[in-house]
């Protein structure tokens, strides 16, 4: 095993942030490597500042270095600059535990939740010194595997990784470490075992996809079309199955991870600790590729998160968490846990009234709020101090639109929270919108700024310093949703409706309008919902010098538009372009769960401007995940937080009916 660090320590002295290099965060593991146990090097495709707080990578690298048979160190994307120092004095990819050279580890996991990070993991992958196609890896190349949001479309990235992950990796990182464990002491033992037989055995891991083993065949182009859709995608030998299923972990309360939660020794993004309360969400937005795939809800216990809170603060120091979750006022048992949780830090105070990690100043985020006047009300109990900005998502301008997104917030709903939220003090909302969307007319769009309008008004009846901010981002369709058929709205399409609500905000002194890049958006169509064939064109947009295409300084679609070019692809086709209903879909092999029929018609249901409710506290409409997995949802009490159902109209008293199994205390 070799350090890199005598090699390292002098440039850092010549980059921007050395912090972001030198590991040392409490928290962090005593990693004892041996060459019998399976080594991992947990990669985040982005910063350090941005990487460092991900729970998914913390969560992993605690479950790993808890097995004897493993090992786990992290590592994240070196800045342009490092990139640069590394390549100049031929130093490899190093983790920041113990800067150990990338090629010491037998797998290099990617945690993926954004697309515009490709070509980091292909520069990443060529850092650590092992040949960036799959193809050319040789028996004594390192293992590359992605997981996170993204794998449910890994097909852009095909030509690049090894493996890809479907789903929670809590159970399945320690079935791939068996097999891969397996193969270490074959080799020990001097049996050859090759690369593409280890390959054949990680395939019949449940959730485990290994592209390289599915062969892609397209047909000629149809009507006109620039390129030919796929015709089929078919497993390459019999005992590779046809079809690859998200892992889906039954019980989180069976995983209270991470029990040491990293503190970063410089600023980090979401500087305090976080603790999930739970996982999925099934109010149905139909854009929301996160609330789709994560399916079905379940929730942590009540006094296991009180116990993670207490344990985190004292253990980081930290005197602010946040409970993270995609829709956390959505917990049912929300309000006792924060009554709780400030009991136990009153409680924590009295007896240590010195102790800088715990007291009274204790501030509890809710980083997801509903739009009703009692998460508000909740938001001001736990966040007394800080009273400077609250943040909504109606997602549309109208309630015609919400309907067609299945957002079902009234606007009544919005004015009562607004209101609420200025009547306690707060002086800045803000509030985010997707532009875009299917079926959205130029009324919809304006809508967003009489929103915004009304909210500033009322807002004006409590404070002079009163303003809105609005936050509007293109919306980009995600496979496994609702809108995955919908062709994405073209930048000038984007760019003109951003016109729109400039005009139409100008004149009004208390309502800012602020936008995401459109040509940003695009690019990340096309990464989205891509097929195989986009692989050469994120190759070329890396080799190319396009890295930390996330950042804007840093992004240029025409990179992109000049490889697609080059390689005879068409970006329009990938991002422009409504899909059929009986196209092959590049993830068509992969699911999360969701049956292909209630995919399609809830988006004929978007179209025909039709909700559907919360399943959570209302009968199953069968969207397979919960049938086809034999789980259900697990909530923490059986009764609906209070606070209204956020306009769906749905009677959430109806507790003792509801299709759930509590969780049990712990
Ligand atoms: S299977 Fe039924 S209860 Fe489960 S997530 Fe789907 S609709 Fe909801």
């Amino acid at each position: 095993m070799t350090s890199v660090w005598a090699d390292l320590e002098p440039l850092l002295a010549r980059v921007q942030k050395p912090a972001r290099y030198i590991g040392l965060e409490d928290g962090i593991a005593d990693p004892h490597h041996h060459p019998a146990k399976v080594s991992w090097l947990l990669a985040y495709p982005d910063t350090y500042e941005i990487g460092l707080p991900n729970q998914g990578l913390q969560i992993l690298y605690e479950i790993l270095n808890e097995r004897s048979d493993a090992v786990a160190e992290r590592t994240y994307a070196p800045w342009a600059d490092l990139d640069a120092e590394l390549r100049a004095n031929d130093l490899p990819l190093f983790s920041v535990d113990t800067h150990r050279s990338a090629s010491d580890f037998d797998i290099l996991a990617f945690n993926l939740s954004a697309e515009l990070v490709y070509t980091n993991v292909l520069n990443m992958i060529d850092l650590a010194g092992a040949p960036v196609r799959q193809a050319e890896r040789g028996d004594d190349d390192m293992f590359v595997v992605v997981g996170g949001h993204c794998a449910f479309n890994p097909e852009p990235l095909a030509d690049f990784i090894d493996l890809a992950v479907l789903g929670e990796g809590e159970e399945v990182i320690s079935e791939i470490t068996e097999v891969l464990h397996g193969w270490k002491v074959d080799r020990a033992a001097g049996r050859a075992v090759d690369r593409a037989s280890v390959l054949r055995r990680l395939s019949k891991v449940p959730g485990v996809y290994v592209p390289s083993l599915y062969e892609v065949t397209y047909a000629e182009p149809v009507d006109g079309e620039p390129m030919g859709r796929i015709a089929a995608v078919t497993p390459r030998f019999d005992d590779v199955p046809a079809t690859v299923d998200k892992r889906t972990v039954a019980d989180l309360g069976e995983w209270p991870y991470p029990k040491t939660p990293l503190t970063p020794l410089t600023e980090v993004v979401h500087d305090r600790l976080s603790v999930e309360v739970f996982r999925g969400c099934t109010r149905g937005c139909r854009f929301c590729q996160a609330g789709m795939i994560t399916r079905p809800v379940r929730e942590r216990p009540a006094e296991q998160v009180r116990t993670m809170i207490a344990d985190g603060l004292q253990r980081t120091g930290y005197n602010e968490v946040s409970l993270t979750s995609l829709s956390t006022a959505d917990f049912s048992d929300i309000e006792p846990v924060i009554k709780g949780v400030l009991a136990d830090q009153e409680a924590a105070h009295q007896s240590h009234p010195d102790a800088m990690s715990i007291g009274c100043g204790t501030t509890i985020n809710l980083p997801s709020l509903r739009v009703d006047a009692f998460t508000v009300g909740l938001a001001g109990e736990v966040n007394s101090g800080r009273r400077s900005g609250l943040t909504f998502a109606p997602e549309a301008g109208t309630w015609r639109l919400r309907q067609v997104i299945n957002k079902l917030i009234l606007e009544e709903d919005l004015y009562g929270a607004v209101e609420s939220a200025f009547s306690q003090g707060w002086t800045r909302m803000k509030l985010y919108f997707l532009i875009g969307l299917p079926t959205e007319t130029d009324d919809d769009v304006l809508g967003i700024a009489e929103l915004a309008k009304n909210c500033a008004e009322i807002g004006k009846r409590h404070t002079h310093r009163a303003s809105v901010t609005v936050s509007v981002g293109g919306f980009v369709p995600k496979a496994h949703t609702p809108f995955q058929w919908f062709g994405q709205n073209t930048r000038e399409e984007l760019r003109r409706k951003i016109g729109l609500l400039q005009d139409a905000t100008r004149r009004n002194g208390a309502v800012n309008l602020k936008w995401h890049d459109a040509d940003a958006s695009t690019a990340e169509s096309v990464a989205s919902r891509g097929d195989r064939r986009l692989g050469r064109v994120i190759e070329r947009v890396w080799r190319e010098g396009g890295t930390f295409q996330e950042w804007g300084e840093h992004f240029d679609l025409d990179r992109w538009t000049g490889a697609l070019t080059a390689e005879d692809l068409s970006l329009d086709w990938y991002a422009f372009r409504h899909r059929h209903e009986d196209e092959v879909l590049p993830w068509a092999h992969l699911t999360a769960g969701l049956h292909h029929d209630f995919l399609w018609d809830d988006w004929q249901d978007a179209l025909a401007e039709s909700g559907v409710e919360d399943c959570r506290w209302t009968p199953c409409y069968d969207c397979g995940v919960c049938t086809g997995y034999g789980i259900e949802h697990v909530v923490a009490s059986p009764v609906a937080p209070a606070g209204g159902s956020q306009g769906t109209g749905q009677d959430l008293s109806r507790g003792h009916e509801v299709p759930v199994t509590l969780g049990a205390t712990r």
